[in-house]
């Protein structure tokens, strides 16, 4: 995971971040740059190397966005690696700035996100950062195609949330 951190933001970044936070973030959120030039800049500080340039000439394969504590983000599907990053919203495309996708021939990965996307972020932003359900599961602000907005909905009942 690319954590550009909590730390060292001035008064500025702060009131931003605070601006922000009520949303489910995507990396456009994060960072001022488009999502290759990112990958591009962190690539090349975190392994030395580059991607390809993002055309549909460099792609291949898609991996899909879930959402951690109230980011969209995608989990690297190379399985020698553990990094994740913001998934982006304007251009949703994935190459991964930790180990290059070696595994997908370094090429980029299409995003996929749910159809429902905006009924699972609303269903989230309805309930706390955090909290525990009657069975004494805890649950937040995350989503995986496991879970359905119905399930989501119903987990919001048991916190005691409309709809
Ligand atoms: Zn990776």
């Amino acid at each position: 995971m690319v954590d550009l951190g909590l730390c060292n933001v001035g008064y500025n970044d702060e009131v931003r971040l605070l601006m922000v936070m009520d949303k489910i973030l995507y990396l456009e959120d994060r960072v001022g740059i488009p999502v290759n030039e990112f990958v591009t800049m962190t690539m090349h500080m975190t392994i030395g190397l580059s991607p390809p340039r993002l055309e549909l000439a460099n792609t291949a394969g898609e991996v899909q966005a879930v959402i951690d504590d109230s980011r969209w983000i995608v989990h690297c599907p190379n399985p020698m690696c553990n990094g994740a990053l913001y998934a982006s919203r304007d251009l949703p495309f994935f190459c991964c700035v930790d180990c290059g996708s070696p595994e997908n021939g370094g090429l980029w990965y299409k995003v996929v996100y749910p159809q429902d996307s905006t009924a699972i972020e609303i269903a989230l932003l309805a309930r706390p950062r955090v909290a525990k359900l009657k069975d004494g599961r805890l649950v937040g602000r995350g989503w995986d195609p496991g879970q359905t907005v119905d399930d989501l909905v119903q987990e919001n009942r048991e916190l005691g949330i409309g709809d």
